[in-house]
This record gives structure tokens, C-alpha cells and sequence, in this order.
């Protein structure tokens, strides 16, 4: 019956690589894979948990760092901008070049 008395609780469930902060504070970072829900915590050190869906509606500053049609996704309550995960791109195995 040995019940770990310290869990691991410093760890958050699902880290996410900030890439870029706009210039209007909204943070873009790189989801983890399969990730559905924003990982972000709000001043109470809640969870956010909001549904992150694609969004098209980026600006300039959005465009210039990742292009044109850069593959977005918004959290719908904090507005958190994420980048798909490298992971989570469809594999073919042919190269188109
Ligand atoms: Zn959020």
C-alpha cells in the first residue's frame, strides 16, 4: 500500500510551446498532439479548457509570421491563437518537390 504521497503536480497536463506573442498580447503557441481543448490558465490558475477552432480572421502580423494561409486555430474564450502541431501533419511519404 504505498501510496505516493507527492504526486507530480508541478507539471502541466498539456505543455504548449509559445511561439510568438502579438503585438497586442495575444499569445500563439504550438499545440501537443490531438490536443481539442485551450490549455491556457486564466488568473484563478483555471483551465481554460475553450474549444479551439480554426479561425481564419488573422491579421497582417498573423500573416507576415506564418503566411497567408497559415493553418490557425483560436481558443473561443481566451482568444489564444495555436499553431497544428508538426506531429499532427497528414503524411503522405512523397515529397511534392
Ligand atoms: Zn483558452
Amino acid at each position: 500500500m504505498a501510496t505516493p504521497k507527492y504526486a507530480v503536480a508541478d507539471q502541466p497536463v498539456a505543455p504548449t510551446e509559445l511561439v510568438l506573442t502579438l503585438s497586442d498580447g495575444t499569445l500563439v503557441k504550438r499545440r501537443v498532439p490531438r490536443m481539442r481543448a485551450c490549455g491556457e490558465k486564466n488568473v484563478k490558475e483555471k483551465l481554460c479548457a475553450g474549444h479551439l477552432k480554426r479561425w481564419h480572421g488573422f491579421g497582417d502580423e498573423v500573416k507576415k509570421a506564418f503566411g497567408q494561409d497559415a493553418e490557425i486555430y483560436r481558443c473561443e474564450k481566451c482568444r489564444t491563437l495555436y499553431l497544428p502541431n508538426l506531429e499532427e501533419e497528414p503524411r503522405t511519404g512523397t515529397l511534392s518537390w
